[in-house]
């Protein structure tokens, strides 16, 4: 049985999937030991169209969706994915904090700082659209506004309802879902990659700590 719960520290790598090589075969999702990879379906012909996903704010690193080790003097024989879509990329600068519960709310908020690198971890919009889909049912429509800070463009998300970070959208929900939950996150296109910042956790929590987040979005420059 897949460990569930939040990861206890953070890995030096995270698994991506290249989503345009990925046939969505499941071969990685049956082998991750913490369940964070996930299908995700086409909106034409979610049947043919399906590829699959990373939670990297899940991911451990342990690199058991890329390989199978066999022996010490040839540990990388055996790859997990038939058209090497997944790739281990480091987390290069990465920071996690536990965000104090507002009154009320029976957990803490969690919030996540991450970046790839140039190049690395998709799209503004595939992550934004895999942030919405962690969320099902929604309680609202998902905001998404752009504006500039330090001459850099930054996307910011907020979305709320269900958070349940491992399931397929209408699937069956994970242990770990949230009910009244939000997301406060923000991509930060840096010269040096995308940046990303996200705070989840209970809607009151992520809201009461939303204007600090903000005002910290707001005071990035590049170096
Ligand atoms: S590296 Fe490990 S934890 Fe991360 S997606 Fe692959 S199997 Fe799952
Ligand atoms: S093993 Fe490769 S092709 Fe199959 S679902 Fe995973 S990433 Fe996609």
């Amino acid at each position: 049985m897949a460990k569930s719960g939040a990861r206890k520290k953070l890995p030096k790598e995270v698994a991506v999937i290249n989503a345009d090589n990925c046939t969505g075969c499941e071969a990685c999702l049956e082998v991750c030991p913490v369940d964070c990879i996930y299908k995700v379906a086409g909106s034409t012909i979610p049947v043919l169209q399906s590829w699959c996903e990373i939670d990297v704010e899940r991911c451990v690193g342990c690199e058991v969706c890329v390989h199978i080790p066999t022996k010490k003097t040839d540990p990388y024989e055996l790859t997990v994915c038939p058209w090497d879509a997944i790739e281990m990329i480091p987390t290069v600068r990465v920071a996690e904090y536990v965000v104090p519960r507002a009154a009320g709310d029976a957990a803490d908020a969690e919030c996540t700082v991450i970046t790839f690198g140039p190049s690395q971890g998709g799209s503004v919009s595939d992550n934004v659209d895999r942030w919405v889909r962690q969320f099902n049912p929604l309680s609202g429509a998902p905001t998404k506004a752009t504006h500039r800070v330090g001459g850099m463009t930054v996307t910011r998300v907020e979305v709320a309802g269900s958070y349940h970070p491992m399931s397929m959208p209408g699937g069956p929900q994970a242990p770990t879902t949230l009910q009244g939950a939000r997301l406060l996150g923000a991509i930060v296109e840096a010269p040096s990659g995308l940046w990303f910042f996200k705070l989840t956790g209970p809607d009151a929590s992520v809201r009461a700590a939303a204007p600090d987040l903000d005002a910290l979005i707001d005071s990035v420059r590049a170096p």
